[in-house]
């Protein structure tokens, strides 16, 4: 349930609507706008609450039910966009954020020539998995812990923030200490506990979409950071699979406006997991800019050919910096820059 207070309603009567709905037994949120605070009314039991019990309290606007599942990441409880700023970098902004980097963290030299140059290209966050989930467990999983740290290096040496993926809630402290972003990946959306606790720790979160999960699935997720109190949650949409087998996954180019109709978070596209080759990069890339997306995320690679992962559909730096250019005009067709 929303409760809309009036413009200007003074502490007390938001204090009111609170207390009330203590006293039932429901957690609150609220969100301070400039003009009106909203409180959203949460647990298990608000479908048994009568409206009127809160339509009546001093100071209050409107309350409204949310019918969905998802109640936080709705824009009926923050109309305005979330803007989530790290280091400098705002995502959900009118600039397109390019976040771009290997696919995984192999080496000081691979990452460093990378970092400087996507930099150069004008990416303004560098990416690099350290704990790489993969399909096989004989297959590369990461440097792990020598990775942070080569990113932590290549972030301090080229002042440029950096995001990798956390897969255990073990790592959450270590991880955030080296990377300014972590990321949720495909396999982990619904990892209920990993989110709770990247709720408490507050970071920036970017939380990739489940390729077998609806948008309503993803925004139900994303709750689970929301609630406990982090903000700073940025989605991710990285293709879903569907019966399309001739790409690695299908990219929902729809999802972008219908998160932007439904939510007030920010999202991005990964054009590389969903089209898994680099030939097909460039247009994935400039639709989601043209259909709305707030940034992208892109595997780049010096040597694409001696990839330990991800090699296909990893730009090299130079198809990396050509792209860039592209995608400029498209975002000025929207209003945007990159
Ligand atoms: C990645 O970005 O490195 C990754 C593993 O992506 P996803 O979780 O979308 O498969
Ligand atoms: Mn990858």
């Amino acid at each position: 349930m929303i409760v809309e207070m009036r413009t200007g309603a003074a502490p007390e009567e938001i204090n009111g609507v609170v207390e009330r709905a203590r006293s039932l037994e429901l957690g609150t949120q609220l969100n301070v706008g400039t003009h009106k605070t909203v409180i959203a009314l949460l647990g298990n039991n608000t479908g048994q609450i009568a409206t009127e019990i809160f339509a009546v309290l001093p100071g209050v606007e409107s309350v409204t039910r949310i019918m969905k599942p998802y109640k936080l990441s709705a824009r009926e409880f923050k109309p305005e966009n979330t803007v989530v700023s790290i280091g400098g970098v705002e995502i959900g902004g009118r600039r397109i954020v390019v976040m771009a980097g290997p696919c995984a963290v192999e080496s000081e030299a691979q990452l460093m020539e990378t970092a400087r140059m996507v930099k150069e290209a004008g990416a303004s966050v560098l990416r690099g998995g350290a704990y790489k989930p993969r399909t096989s467990p004989f297959s590369f999983q990461g440097l792990k812990k020598a990775g942070l740290e080569l990113l932590d290096r290549a972030r301090k040496l080229y002042g440029i923030p950096v995001i990798t993926e956390v897969v255990d809630t073990q790592d959450i402290i270590s991880v955030s200490k080296y990377s300014d972003i972590l990321q949720v990946g495909s396999r982990n959306m619904q990892n209920f506990t990993l989110l709770t606790s990247l709720g408490q720790r507050k970071c920036p979160v970017v939380l990739k979409r489940g390729f077998a999960c609806t948008i309503t699935e993803w925004l139900t997720a994303a709750d689970y950071l929301l609630a406990e109190g982090n903000e700073n949650v940025i989605l991710c949409e990285r293709g879903i699979r569907t019966f399309e087998d001739s790409t690695r996954f299908s990219l929902d180019i729809l999802s972008i406006p219908v998160i932007k109709k439904y939510s007030h978070l920010p999202v991005i596209v990964d054009p590389s997991h969903a089209s898994g080759h680099y030939s097909l990069v460039p247009s994935l890339a400039k639709a989601a800019v043209a259909a709305g997306a707030d940034g992208l995320l892109i595997e780049v690679h010096p040597n694409p050919k001696e990839a330990l992962v991800d090699g296909v559909q990893s730009l090299t730096p130079e198809n990396f910096a050509c792209l860039m250019q592209e995608l400029r005009p498209v975002a000025e067709s929207v209003g945007r820059y990159i």
